[in-house]
C-alpha cells in the first residue's frame, strides 16, 4: 500500500481517465519536440489545470498511496517531540515558525500540533505559527478542514500567503505556493514525502558520452508516449553530471537542490532546523522513476495526470546542495530514527491504554508497517539540516574543554533513558 523502495516498471495498470493531459502533452510534443523527464513530471503532477496533485491529490487509503502519518498517529507525535527537543537544545527561542513542505492531507501537522498542545506548559512563553507550502488547491482545502475545521480566509491582505486561518489549537496558520514566500524568521522545516515528488532529470551513459532521457510521442501508435535519448548533450547533461560519476544511469532533481539551498541559507541566517523524511539512497541508485495508482505500480508514461509519479531522493545530492551553510545529519533509517525517538515506549503506553483487542491489533499492525525492514523501516530515511553551532561549540577549536557538551540531536543518536 505504501510507495515502498525503488523498483521501476512492474505491472502497468490499464489506463483510463479522460485523457486531457495526454492530449495536451501530445500536442506540445508534436509542435515542439521531445521534453525532459523533469518537464514531463512537472506537467503530469502540478499542471494548474490537469496535474495529478492539482486534481486527484492521491494521499490516503482511498487515494493512490498511503504515507507514514496516515498509518499511525505515533509517527507525527514523535516528530513533534523532535522539534520540541531541538527547540529546547537551542535555548528555547521565544518564537518559531513550523513550516511544512507538501503537507498532503495535513495529518502530520495535526499530530505535531497535538503534541505542542500537550506540552503547552513547556511552550507557554513561545509564539508559534504554522506555515504550509502547498501547490494543490484540492489538498490545501483538505488541510484547511483538518487543521482549522474549514475556517480560513482566502487571499488575505498579507500578500505572500494565499490563505490563512487559526488552527483548532489556536495557532495562526498560513498557506503559500513557494518556500520563498514564507516570511523569514526562526523556523523548523519539515518535508515528508515531498522531495520524491519533485521533477527529476534522467541521464544515460552511451558510447558517445552522456545523453539525457527525453519523453516523446511514439510515431507508430497514436497518442502513446515513449522514452528517447537526446541526440547530443543537453544543458542538463553538462550541468548536472559530476566528472567522477561511475554509474551508467543517473537521476538528478535540481529543484530539490534549489529548495535545500534555500532551507540551508534560511537556517544559517535566522536559525532553526529542517527534518527531511523520504525514501531514497546516498548517491548509489540508478533507475527509480516510477508511478503509483490505486496502490499499485503504474507505467510512468501511461495516462499522465491520473497517477502519482515519484523518484527516490538522492540524499548525497541534498547534502552537497546545503553547501556547508548548515551541518547535515543522516540519512538514518526510519526504524532507527523512530526507535531512537522512543517509539517502543509510546507503543507500550498506547497498548496499555487501549481497552479492545481490535485497537491493539491495529496499533501492532501500524507499528509493523513503520518499523519492519521489509516494509517502511529500511527504505525510508531521516535527514536533518542544523546550524553548525548546534553540533560544535563555535569556540571549541580554541578552547576544547571550555564548555559543557552539547546535548545530542534526538533521533540520530541512541535514546538514553535516565
Ligand atoms: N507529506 C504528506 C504528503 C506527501 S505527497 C504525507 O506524507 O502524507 C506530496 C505533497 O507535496 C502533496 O501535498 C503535494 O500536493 C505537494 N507538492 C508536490 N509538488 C509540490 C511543489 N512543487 N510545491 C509544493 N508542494 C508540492
Amino acid at each position: 500500500a505504501a510507495r515502498l523502495c525503488s523498483g521501476a516498471g512492474g505491472e502497468a495498470e490499464a489506463a483510463d481517465g479522460d485523457g486531457a493531459m495526454l492530449r495536451h502533452l501530445a500536442r506540445k510534443l508534436r509542435a515542439s519536440g521531445p521534453v525532459t523527464v523533469a518537464e514531463y513530471m512537472r506537467e503530469a503532477l502540478t499542471n494548474p489545470g490537469q496535474g495529478y496533485y492539482t486534481r486527484r491529490g492521491g494521499v490516503g487509503e482511498s487515494g493512490d498511496f498511503i504515507t507514514s502519518p496516515e498509518i499511525s498517529q505515533v509517527f507525527g507525535e514523535l516528530i513533534g517531540v523532535w522539534y520540541i527537543s531541538e527547540w529546547m537544545a537551542m535555548g528555547k527561542p521565544n518564537t518559531f515558525q513550523l513550516v511544512e513542505l507538501g503537507p498532503g492531507r495535513g495529518t502530520l501537522t495535526d499530530d505535531i500540533l497535538r503534541v505542542f498542545k500537550q506540552l503547552a506548559s513547556v511552550l507557554s512563553k513561545c509564539d508559534v505559527s504554522v506555515h504550509l507550502v502547498e501547490v494543490s488547491p484540492k489538498l490545501s482545502e483538505i488541510q484547511a478542514v483538518m487543521l482549522t475545521g474549514g475556517k480560513v480566509q482566502p487571499n488575505p491582505e498579507d500578500k505572500s500567503a494565499y490563505m490563512k486561518g487559526v488552527t483548532k489549537t489556536g495557532i495562526p496558520i498560513f498557506w503559500y505556493r513557494d518556500i520563498q514566500d514564507v516570511p523569514p524568521g526562526y523556523s523548523f522545516y519539515l518535508a515528508h514525502e515531498f522531495f520524491d515528488a519533485l521533477p527529476i532529470h534522467k541521464f544515460q551513459r552511451t558510447e558517445k558520452g552522456w545523453r539525457e532521457v527525453l519523453v516523446d510521442i511514439d510515431p507508430e501508435v497514436p497518442d502513446q508516449l515513449r522514452f528517447v535519448l537526446s541526440p547530443s548533450r543537453t544543458p542538463a547533461t553538462q550541468n548536472f553530471i559530476q566528472p567522477e560519476e561511475t554509474r551508467d544511469h543517473v537521476e538528478v532533481c535540481p529543484e530539490a537542490g534549489v529548495i535545500v539551498q534555500r532551507l540551508a541559507s534560511r537556517i544559517e541566517k535566522d536559525g532553526g532546523a529542517a527534518l527531511v523524511a523520504d525514501y531514497g539512497h546516498d548517491g548509489t541508485k540508478t533507475d527509480t522513476f516510477r508511478g503509483f495508482r490505486n496502490h499499485k505500480l503504474h507505467d510512468v508514461l501511461s495516462a499522465p495526470g491520473t497517477a502519482d509519479l515519484t523518484a527516490d531522493v538522492d540524499f548525497s545530492y541534498l547534502r552537497k546542495m546545503a553547501q556547508g551553510r548548515t551541518a547535515t545529519l543522516g540519512p538514518i533509517k526510519q526504524r532507527e530514527f523512530l526507535k531512537n525517538m522512543g517509539i517502543d515506549l509510546r507503543l507500550q503506553v498506547l497498548m496499555q491504554n487501549s481497552g479492545d483487542t481490535a485497537t491493539r491489533e491495529q496499533l501492532l499492525h501500524s507499528y509493523d508497517m513503520l518499523m519492519n525492514p521489509k516494509k517502511m523501516g529500511d527504505c525510508f530515511n531521516f535527514f536533518a539540516l542544523l546550524p553548525h553551532h548546534r553540533l560544535v561549540h563555535p569556540d571549541k577549536k580554541d578552547r576544547p574543554e571550555s564548555k559543557s557538551p552539547l546535548p545530542p540531536v534526538a533521533g540520530f543518536n541512541e535514546l538514553i533513558l535516565k
